[in-house]
């Protein structure tokens, strides 16, 4: 199905978007196809003695406001076209966000939870030697994404290192921990990355919300994917006075329409059973014996999507949001967390009812906006408090959506469109203007 390839989709976006905005045919071009593909193979020795070769990539799609930022993914599905498009959208999400960026994406076709942890340490080294000659704090700069995290880019980044040390030229004057972000503390990450995609997601919501002249007390939440960032995204909307009515990971689900007593204690559950389902939660007691007290029910991540909540979050992976389930959505906004959850089937289905969606390159961007704040720590040595980098993202955050709000009232067209139109002016102001350098003096 052509409408579930992110690529096609990718592209439709970037067409409707370029028949907004006075683009210049030669940057659309350079927008259509991205920049470099690289595909690398990941030969792994597996525990039991048996070599198993993996499919590794990285699109950079393009470097003009700055270095190819964007995730690693390790996830069975991911394959060429699923990582164009997730590099395209870095593009676009890092020129809507404002940060100096351009756009890349990378993955291993692998379900990390088959492999040992030792098995995960090979494969990603490997990996990490194969991208190598291809990243660097200036060129090209990882950070995790679905099923990755800071011990696989602590990883990656001890192989740049290894590797970059023989050929000293490359690191002249460059920290080389700013080659990865979402590094562990200890490493050179930053305080608040871990937080950032769902904090920014907050912000995100709570900004257009306040726009539209809407208040989030009491609102109701439901939320697809209790990973990093769906947990984070909860615990932050709770604080806002939101009412967080359902939470569903990969296995299964929680649904209590009275409102989700303690995120936090839910968190704490999920963490000690490894699963989502049956963390019904009176105090820090969680047991599915609890379930009939709290009015609670058990809930597939198909069908949170289809409650009758004000908000709906999608936080898992992509097409989660089709055109057979789009008509059953109750929710009047749909914040985007996961990159590419909203088919385009759907997203006409959403247009059409009035629903609100808050697309994914303006709603996910805090992660993007604090690996920045990351890189720049390492690039100047500098160490931020966590208050600066929340304050700094909150800022980021309402810029953007205040930008995108002002261009879909202005053209009364969607937040998408109107994100992608802000992503189209950056870019082409920065291409047409004089090459880097050009403005110095000449000797
Ligand atoms: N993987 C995240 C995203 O899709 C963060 C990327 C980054 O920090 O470079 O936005």
């Amino acid at each position: 199905m052509a409408d579930n390839n992110p690529w096609t989709r990718a592209k439709k976006q970037l067409q409707t978007a370029a028949s907004n905005f006075p683009i210049d045919p030669l940057l659309l071009a350079r927008l259509e196809h991205p920049d470099r593909i690289v595909e690398v193979s990941v030969p792994v020795k597996m525990d039991d003695g048996s070599i198993h070769v993996y499919q590794g990539f990285r699109v950079q799609h393009n470097n003009i406001l700055g270095p190819y930022k964007g995730g690693l993914r390790y996830h069975p599905r991911v394959d060429m076209d699923e990582v164009k498009a997730l590099a395209f959208w870095m593009t676009m999400k890092n020129a809507i966000i404002g940060v100096p960026f351009g756009g890349g994406k990378g993955g291993v076709n692998v379900d990390p939870k088959e492999l040992s942890e030792r098995e995960l340490e090979r494969l990603t080294r490997e990996f990490g030697r194969k991208l190598t000659p291809v990243i660097g704090p200036n060129l090209d700069v990882p950070a995790p994404d679905v099923n990755t995290n800071g011990k696989i880019m602590t990883w990656i980044l001890e192989e740049y290192i290894q590797k970059i040390k023989s050929q000293k030229s490359k690191v002249k004057n460059e920290n080389p921990e700013a080659v990865i972000t979402g590094k562990p503390l200890e490493r050179g990450g930053s305080l608040g990355r871990p937080e950032a995609t769902g904090l920014g997601g907050c912000y995100a919501l709570l900004s257009i919300l306040k726009m539209q002249k809407r208040k989030p007390e009491g609102l109701t939440v439901a939320i697809q994917g209790f990973g990093n960032v769906g947990s984070f995204l909860a615990q932050y909307l709770e604080e806002a006075g939101m009412k967080v009515v359902a939470l569903s990971d990969s296995k299964g689900g929680i649904y209590m329409p009275a409102g989700i007593p303690s995120i936090r204690e839910v968190q704490k559950c999920k963490d000690k059973s490894g699963k989502l389902a049956g963390c019904y939660c009176i105090g820090s007691v969680c047991d599915i014996s609890n379930m009939k007290k709290l009015g609670g029910k058990e809930i597939s991540p198909e069908k949170i999507l289809e409650l009758p909540v004000d908000v709906l979050v999608p936080a898992a992976l992509e097409n989660a949001l089709t055109k057979e389930n789009a008509k059953k959505v109750k929710a009047s906004v749909v914040l985007e967390l996961a990159n590419g959850p909203t088919t385009a089937e759907a997203d006409e289905i959403f247009r059409s009812a009035g629903v609100t969606v808050i697309p994914d390159v303006l709603a996910n961007s805090g992660g993007v906006a604090v690996s920045y704040f990351e890189w720049y720590q390492n690039m100047h040595r500098e160490r931020w408090s966590q208050d600066k980098v929340f304050k700094k993202l909150k800022e980021k955050m309402e810029s953007a959506c205040e930008d995108v709000h002002d261009i879909s009232a202005e053209h009364k067209i969607p937040l998408r469109e109107a994100a992608y139109v802000r992503a189209l002016k950056s870019l082409s102001s920065k291409n047409n203007g004089k090459p880097k350098g050009r403005n110095k003096k000449r000797r």
